[in-house]
């Protein structure tokens, strides 16, 4: 599953996603890439229930995840019931369509 690339700092270790020319805590220049990995720790979520075009739903929850190699991104929960710190499941899958293409996210399921 190719997601998303976050990047690390090689100084302090500090992981950025997406990526920044400096370190924003130390100001480093040195990253190394990496992928999320692991559960995605739900940190803060929202709920959507004016989508956009493309969106074939009702309401949609949009949550920032913290993978557990530090790596944060946001997508769609897709859990019946959701809780701030409840570990789910990533996959990377069609979210939305735009001019009949896929186009592809994010989606987070409760284990
Ligand atoms: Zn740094």
């Amino acid at each position: 599953m190719k997601t998303v690339t976050a990047y690390r700092c090689k100084k302090c270790g500090l992981v950025m996603y997406p990526g920044h020319k400096r370190c924003l805590k130390c100001n480093g220049r040195d990253f190394e890439e990496i992928e999320p990995e692991g559960l995605a720790k739900l940190l803060t979520y929202t709920v959507i229930e004016q989508l956009p075009w493309g969106i074939d739903e009702r309401g949609r929850i949009i949550g920032i995840v913290e993978f557990e190699n530090g790596v944060r991104a946001m997508g769609v929960v897709r859990a019946e019931t959701v809780r701030l710190g409840q570990k789910l499941q990533a996959a990377w899958e069609p979210v939305r369509k735009i001019a009949g293409e896929d186009i592809y996210g994010f989606t987070f399921y409760a284990g």
